[in-house]
């Protein structure tokens, strides 16, 4: 996903820098740098996986293990690190 982002403000600036809105163009940097930390900003305060099977270990979101189907699981923390 950033590195969507900076492709587009990259296209952005290109396109802008041809009709010289140089004013745009550095709003259109802060924007991209503003979604940027907001992107890393949420996907390090909330963990990917939100339960550990208890059959394979298999970190998952869903309300199933994706990998073996069983219904037995917990809810993952990053404290606990071991899983299990
Ligand atoms: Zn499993």
């Amino acid at each position: 996903m950033p590195r969507n982002v900076i492709i587009l403000a990259t296209i952005v600036t290109i396109l802008l820098g041809m009709f010289r809105l140089v004013l745009f163009l550095i709003l259109v940097w802060v924007a991209a740098i503003v979604f940027i930390i907001a992107y890393q900003y949420n996907s390090t305060r909330r963990p990917k996986s939100n339960f550990v099977c208890l059959d394979c270990a298999t970190l998952h979101q869903e309300s199933a293990c994706p990998k073996c189907g069983s219904r037995l699981k917990k809810i993952y923390s990053q404290s606990d690190k071991y899983g299990i």
